[in-house]
Order: structure tokens, then sequence, then C-alpha cells
């Protein structure tokens, strides 16, 4: 049977006659206000592109699942992690951070790794990165952060000294920043690399004991990095190659999976441990903290639209179900604001209505009402306040999390913990890179800071020292500086070593 012809439309369900010509006066025009087809084309036209995330602009998503394979149920009472064996559904976006949406996918840059699961109590979102830490541990430091790691306001070019100035006078920073010069800075796709929460957040089991979690989404398909060489030859010949491989595996039916293992402390535990669980520059070394295998997600189904799903994919670390919470950790506080604030101004206050971030296994129901694209009944003629009397949705009080102790004096307290932020990138460094590593660590530093001017050079290279003095040395030699120098530099504290360069000029 032939499929009958579809009529073009106007967005308003009217056919449209002809749409090649626009309606003119005579035929060699002007044109015709009256033209409402073509006004309606051109204005939503006008209007395709929403504003670009300021962060994670480029990316890639798919949908799949979430399987448990462990019974984690002394944990944690979150029903999608309730039984062996138990699947939910799951939409996954993957990204690089400081480009914007054109820009390549072989960037150094750290890759998103954003999780929404359906479940049947609401969506859980998990906003993580394919690094286990990150460049800052407070808030404050992060818009001031990123504008480093994007355009210089006068250039508008990634500017190296805006770069290494502000990781330079930022010490805590040196352990992403050498995870981010190592060669998992380029990931070879959205498929060879981890998740990891990079977080710690809290899970609580049915009598509402906690502990506190990590997560590590182990990539199934094998750690592959590109060398610098490789990620500048694609950033030119291919700069779409992570997505375009995302969906083409995905298409020929190559499914890519991670284990989810997890890293958990009891309380008791945290109290004795050597590092603050709640910096997010630290890890929790695998030896005292050993990761359990807990589950599977797999992605198996490409987006119909990317628009629609992909680009408008809205995830929020504040989106726990119960179960699951939040830690103190500062970032994540401040994270739970940002990224529905962020999405509130993207795509407006009812972007919940927006398929991809409906949830699926569960049913909205509040008392929010109206606002820009309330595409649906709105609540109908029911009550719209709590409370009522007239039947509406009630709170659940057995839905929140157990009562916890916070203390202290109100103040702007920087981390106090015995906090030493060379160790651990030192261990990486020295325990954990092969030799080709190192070598290739070097490379991609002196290659990057190269384009940075010498005092700066000097200052983030005696960073390099304090985390091992091998690692100081070998980029120093590969820029040039006088190691002695480097070496009295990384001698001083972080203030005198701010005092002790000359500022410059910024232009
Ligand atoms: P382990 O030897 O138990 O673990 C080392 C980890 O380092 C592995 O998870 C490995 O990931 C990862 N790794 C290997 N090469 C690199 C690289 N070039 N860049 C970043 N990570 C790499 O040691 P510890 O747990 O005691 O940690 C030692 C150091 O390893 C830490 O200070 C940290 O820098 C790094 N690390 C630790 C993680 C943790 O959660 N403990 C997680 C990731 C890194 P994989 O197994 O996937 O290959």
């Amino acid at each position: 049977m032939t499929k009958e012809k579809d009529t073009l439309t106007t967005a308003f369900g009217i056919p449209v006659a002809e749409d090649q010509n626009s309606l003119t006066a005579g035929p060699r025009g002007p044109v015709l206000m009256q033209d409402a087809h073509l006004l309606e084309k051109l204005g939503h036209f006008d209007r395709e592109r929403i504003p670009e995330r300021v962060v994670h602009a480029k990316g890639a998503g798919a949908g799949g699942y979430f399987e448990v394979t462990a019974d984690v149920t002394r944990y944690t009472k979150a029903k999608f992690l309730s039984q062996v064996g138990k699947r939910t559904e799951v939409f996954a976006r993957f990204s690089t951070v400081g480009g914007e949406k054109g820009s390549a996918d072989a960037a150094r840059d750290p890759r998103g790794f954003a999780i929404k699961f359906y479940t049947e109590e609401g969506n859980y979102d998990l906003v993580g990165n394919n690094t286990p830490v990150f460049f800052i541990r407070d808030p404050l430091k992060f818009p001031d952060f990123i504008h480093t790691q994007k355009r210089h306001p006068a250039t508008n070019c990634k500017d190296a000294n805006m770069f290494w100035d502000f990781l330079s006078l930022t010490p805590e920073s040196i352990h992403q920043v050498t995870i981010l010069f190592s060669d998992r800075g380029t990931p070879a796709t959205y498929r060879n690399m981890n998740g990891y929460s990079s977080h710690t957040y809290k899970w609580y089991n049915a009598a509402g004991d906690y502990v506190w979690v990590q997560y590590h989404f182990k990539t199934d398909q094998g750690i592959k990095n590109l060398s610098r060489q490789e990620a500048e030859g694609l950033s030119g010949s291919d700069p779409d190659h992570a997505t375009r491989d995302l969906y083409e595996a995905i298409a020929r039916g190559d499914y890519p999976s991670w284990t989810l293992e997890m890293q958990i402390l009891t309380p008791e535990q945290a109290k004795d441990f050597r590092w603050d669980i709640f910096d997010i520059t630290k890890v929790w070394p695998h030896g005292e903290v050993p990761p359990i295998k807990v589950g599977k997600l797999v992605l198996n189904r490409n987006p119909e639209n990317y628009f629609a799903e992909v680009e408008q994919a809205a995830f929020g670390p504040g989106n726990t179900v119960p179960g699951i919470a939040v830690s103190p950790d500062k970032m994540l506080q401040a994270r739970v604001f940002s990224y529905h604030d962020t999405h509130l101004h993207r795509l407006g206050p009812n972007y919940h209505l927006i398929p991809v971030n409906s949830p699926k296994g569960a049913k909205e129901k509040s008392y929010q009402r109206d606002g820009f694209m309330r595409v649906d009944a709105g609540g109908g003629g029911g009550p719209n306040y709590w409370p009522n009397s007239f039947g509406g949705p009630a709170p659940d009080p057995g839905a929140g999390e157990p009562p916890f102790e916070i203390a202290g004096p109100a103040g702007r307290h920087p981390y106090a913990f015995p906090n030493d932020d060379f160790v651990q990138p030192g261990d990486l460094y020295r325990k954990v890179m092969t030799e080709m590593d190192r070598e290739h660590l070097i490379g991609n530093i002196v290659d990057h800071l190269g384009h940075a001017v010498k005092r700066i050079q000097m200052r983030q290279t005696a960073i390099f020292f304090k985390a091992d003095p091998d690692y100081g040395r070998r980029v120093a030699a590969g820029l040039g500086l006088d190691i002695a120098a480097v070496e009295r530099l990384a001698a001083m504290s972080a203030e005198e070593r701010a005092g002790a360069t000359q500022p410059g000029t910024f232009n």
C-alpha cells in the first residue's frame, strides 16, 4: 500500500500551498507582509538556537539502561538499586568542558559524564567527569577558573597566560592538572574513558544508617587515549570524532558499557580517614577503600533528534532519590544551585516538561504552575496550593533524608583538614604512571605552558616540583628554566610565591 502524501502545513496546521516562492507584488517583488508562512518560517529560524551551556557546551548523548549486579540494600534504600538484576532506563551525556558547541571533541579538557536515571521514585541525576578530582574545591573560585579556560576578553582567543596564571596561583589544582596533561586529558573516544562522581555522596538505608560513597564507572571498552599529536590532528581533520564514534558504535549494535564500582566509607571510617572526604581535589586511595562492583551501565539507543534529547538534556545534582543525598562538599553544594539555575536560563522554568527531562518511571505531581512554555494542562483545575482539603498530592515524610548534624561558626573557612595537595599528584606521577606516561605528560605540559610568559612558567613549574622534584626538573628542562630559581620558588608558601613574581600587564 502506498503511503498517502503528507501535506506540508504551517506550525498551526494550515495547509501550505507553495514553499519555494515568497508572496510578492508582481514577479520582481517586493515581498508582501501578508506572507504569513514566510514570516513564521523566518521567525522560527531566527530563534532556532538556545543559549549554549557556559560549560560542557559540546556533547554527545545516548539512552540505555542501568542494571544492578550486587545487593546494596544494606547501604541504600533507593528503589532502583533494590534488587540484583533490576534495570532502570537512563540517558547519558558526555561532553568536553571549555569549548563552544562547535569545538573539537579531541580538545585537552576533562570530559563530562552525566547520567539521568529514570527511576520509579523520580529522576536521579549523577553529574560526573572522566577524572576523579577537580581543579578547585571552593565554588567561589568557579567562575574565575572557567574564565581562564575560555577566551581572553580582548583578543577572544584562548590564552596560555590566563590559563596558567590562575592555576599557578591555585596550588590545589595540581592533582587535576596532572591528570589533564597526561594522555587521559585526550581520551580516544567517549567509550574509552571512565566516569567518576568525583564528589562524595551519601547513601542511607531503610533504617536511616548512612555511608559516604564515590561512584566509579569503569569503561568495559578499556581506557584508550590519544597522544597530543593524534589529538591535534583529529581536532583539525575530524572535530566531531567522538560524537560520531558514539553514534556509530550504537548504530551497529556495539553497545558501550561501564561497570559501576563504589567506594564506601562508614562515618566511623571517615572520621579517622587521612584525607578530607569532602575535598574534591582528593581521591580515596583504592588500597584503603577498595571499590566494590555494584552495577552495569549500557548505552543501546541513539537519540532520534540531537536537539530534543542531547542539547535539551538537563541534569542537576540536586535531583537525588530517597536513599541518596548530597554531602557537605562545597563544590557539590554550589552545583545543586548552579545546574538548576542554568537550565532555568537556557530552557525556561518548565524544562522538566521536555520529554528527555521528564520523569519516566514516576509522575510529576507538584503545585508549580504556569510560566513560559507550560505545554501540558498545567495541573488543570486542581488545587494550586498546599495544604489543601481537595485531595491534592501530599508530602510523604518517609521520602526525606534522615536529620543530620551540622554545627560550627559561620565564616569563610578554607579547607583546614591536613590537606597536603602535593602527595596524591606526586603518587600519580611516581607510582601510577609508566615512564612513557611521564614523558607524554612532560611533553604535553611544555607544549602548552611554553606559550605563557616566563614568570608564570616559573611559578607553575615550582608547583610541579612540589608534587615531585623529578616532575618539576623535567618540566623546567623542557622549558629551559633556571632550576635553582624554580626550587627557590617551590620552597616558598603559596602566598610568598605569588608575591615573588612581578605582576604583568593583562593585555
Ligand atoms: P591505585 O594504583 O589503586 O589506582 C591508580 C588509579 O590511577 C587507577 O584507578 C587507574 O585507573 C588510574 N590511572 C592510571 N593511569 C592514570 C593516569 N595517567 N591519570 C590518571 N589516573 C590514572 O592507586 P591509588 O588509589 O592509591 O591512587 C594513586 C593515584 O592514582 C591517586 O593519587 C590518583 O592520582 C590516581 N587515581 C586514583 C583513583 C582513586 O579513586 N583512588 C582514581 C583515578 C586515579 P584505571 O584502573 O581505570 O586504569
